[in-house]
């Protein structure tokens, strides 16, 4: 098998054709990794994109090779690509696609795609289905290159697309006759050009700034919540040093713990509802007021806080409440204007607003202490982030990815973020199944070991990249909380019958097994003790580990923190 060559070789030497042209492209704009699962119309294409030096990652479904180029592109500010065969293959990276775009990760996925004119005319082709139009209302923008000597400008536009501006998703279409179509060689090359300044800074206006500014020296009690957008723009030292010359609060967003370390003594995180109910002025951050703040609004927040809001998308502002001081720029701009002018202001939180925020911590910080040293047999979730946290407080510059309801929400809350672009999750949708591609995508882009948290459900969803995982021998340590079940494993069937109730997973399943099965290292782990030893090893190991970690099913809470999401009917008991 090794030694197929590709069909599309071109025949004459000063002939192409536009399998060529796209790699030529991708590599001209400095791509330099593509995650895909191969099939009609592109097996030859991702044969050429290895030949010329681009990594092609290999996945076992299209959606865990969507979340990896997802990822790729927050970690890179670049975008990261996935590459799908046509229909069902589309399909599957769509999902991640449209994931990207509710994030604000920039991300191509490039598909193949079956016989125009027959799609059009609804004729029956092989994988026949409209992509480009589809893909519409899940992304930035949506193109399809018909003609070789467009690829070039075809995939400029969806590099702009996904990078400028507030980032996202653009699918590209491209037709089984456009890839197989002949060009001459030296007229390709012509037409082949890095794009120039793909995501253009957008400069706030220094009105809006010195607005708010001032707004922020008339506040007693100010808090900055830093969302993944300041994470993503990689402000991190302006972002630093305005938080600490101000003396103001921070309150982490999910993924954008880590932008200051999570022990920094001004993190408000332990704090949380208190902040959000005695903050005067907020300012977001590359943050937006959606479902995960409350919408600003209701008994979560103080009724007269007053915003800022620093995003790159003037339609962000207003979405929710009423935005006081809008600046809209990138971070990086942004940032810089705001610690400029911070000399021409006194901006300085009343001292007894962090003296409030530190009791309130120390009274949270107790009560999860007790949770946390609460030793039960089998573990709950507590005493195994216990373990977790103590191995990766020796391991800080580790990514963690962590999918799942519970095991999600206690591990957010438990294990400390110390470098920003670290703690990569579900986002804002609140999504399961982004585990494995994210692990990948993240091992791939940095090369460095990552630990992915995941519960047994969540799991799931990707658990056969567990081959891929293996095969590109990568270093990552997958912990699967195993509870036996969506939310926990103890509901029985209320009509009676034999089958599993509909949340029932196997609690005795061992996870740890699969990975055998590819080469991998496994570990079963039934105390705080084993756990501890499994994932320093799985860690220092730098192999493909897979440690099935036992929780008790009865533990773990229905929805998690979002409990109050799920509608009830009234349950027999
Ligand atoms: P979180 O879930 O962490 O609150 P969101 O994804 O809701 O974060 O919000 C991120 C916000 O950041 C979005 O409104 C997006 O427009 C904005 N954003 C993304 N990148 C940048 C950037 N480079 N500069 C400014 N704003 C950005
Ligand atoms: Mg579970």
């Amino acid at each position: 098998m090794d030694n197929i060559k590709p069909q599309t070789q071109p025949q004459a030497q000063n002939l192409t054709d536009g399998m060529h042209i796209v790699v030529d492209a991708l590599k001209k704009n400095d791509i330099e990794v593509v995650y895909g699962v191969c099939g009609i119309p592109v097996t030859d294409l991702a044969r050429h994109l290895q030949e010329e030096g681009i990594r092609y990652i290999a996945f076992r479904h299209e959606q865990s090779a969507g979340n990896a180029a997802a990822i790729t592109g927050f970690l890179t500010k670049k975008p990261g690509i996935c590459l799908t065969v046509s229909a069902p293959g589309f399909l599957n990276g769509l999902t991640a696609l449209a994931n990207a775009t509710t994030n604000g990760f920039p991300m191509i996925q490039i598909s193949g795609s079956s016989t125009r004119s027959i799609i059009d005319l609804q004729q029956g082709d092989y994988e026949e289905l409209d992509q480009m139009n589809i893909a519409k209302p899940f992304v930035k923008a949506s193109y399809r290159i018909n003609k070789p000597e467009d690829i070039a400008i075809g995939l400029a536009r969806a590099i702009r697309a996904a990078v400028s501006g507030r980032p996202g998703g653009v699918y590209l279409d491209l037709t089984t006759a456009l890839l197989s179509s002949i060009m001459d060689k030296d007229e390709a090359a012509k037409t082949l050009f890095k794009v120039e300044d793909p995501s253009p800074k957008v400069i706030p206006s220094c009105e809006s700034v010195d607005k708010a500014l001032h707004l922020l020296s008339t506040a007693k009690n100010p808090l900055i919540i830093l969302g993944k957008g300041a994470a993503y723009a990689q402000a991190d030292d302006d972002i630093k040093e305005f938080i600490e010359k101000t003396g103001i609060p921070f309150l982490p967003m999910s993924m954008a713990k880590g932008l200051l370390p999570d022990d920094h003594p001004q993190s408000a995180a332990a704090a949380r509802s208190y902040v959000l109910e005695n903050a005067d002025v907020v300012v977001l951050l590359g943050a937006r007021l959606n479902w995960l703040l409350a919408h600003g609004k209701g008994k979560h927040w103080n009724p007269n806080v007053r915003f800022i809001q620093l995003d790159i998308d003037p339609q962000e502002i207003d979405s929710n409440r009423p935005i006081e001081a809008p600046v809209v720029g990138d971070i990086v701009s942004s940032m810089d204007l705001m610690v400029k002018g911070l000399s021409k202001y006194n901006i300085k939180p009343q001292p007894s607003w962090m003296e409030g925020i530190n009791q309130d911590k120390q009274k949270n910080d107790a009560k999860m202490a007790i949770k946390l040293n609460n030793n039960t047999s089998p573990m709950n979730f507590f005493n195994a982030l216990k373990a977790v946290k103590s191995v990766l407080e020796q391991n800080k510059d580790i990514y963690l990815v962590n999918g799942g309801a519970n095991t999600l929400d206690d591990t957010r809350n438990v294990v400390n973020i110390y470098y920003p672009r670290h703690r990569l999750d579900c986002g804002t949708w609140g999504v399961m199944g982004i585990g494995m591609g994210f692990a990948i995508g993240a091992a791939i882009t940095t090369g460095k070991p990552v630990v992915a948290i995941e519960g047994d459900s969540a799991f799931g969803f990707s658990g056969m990249e567990i081959e891929t995982i293996c095969r590109f021998k990568l270093p990552i340590t997958v912990v699967v909380f195993n509870n036996g079940g969506i939310y926990n494993g103890w509901h029985t069937n209320l009509g009676g019958g034999p089958d599993p109730s509909p949340t029932t997973l196997m609690a005795d399943a061992r996870y740890d097994k699969l990975i055998e099965a590819f080469g991998g290292t496994p570990y079963n782990a039934t105390t705080p003790e084993e756990l501890t030893k499994a994932l320093s090893d799985g860690i220092s190991s730098g192999k493909p580990t897979l440690i099935n970690c036992v929780i008790d099913p009865k533990d773990g809470t229905e929805s998690g923190h979002i409990s109050s999401l799920n509608p009830k009917t009234i349950l027999k008991d």
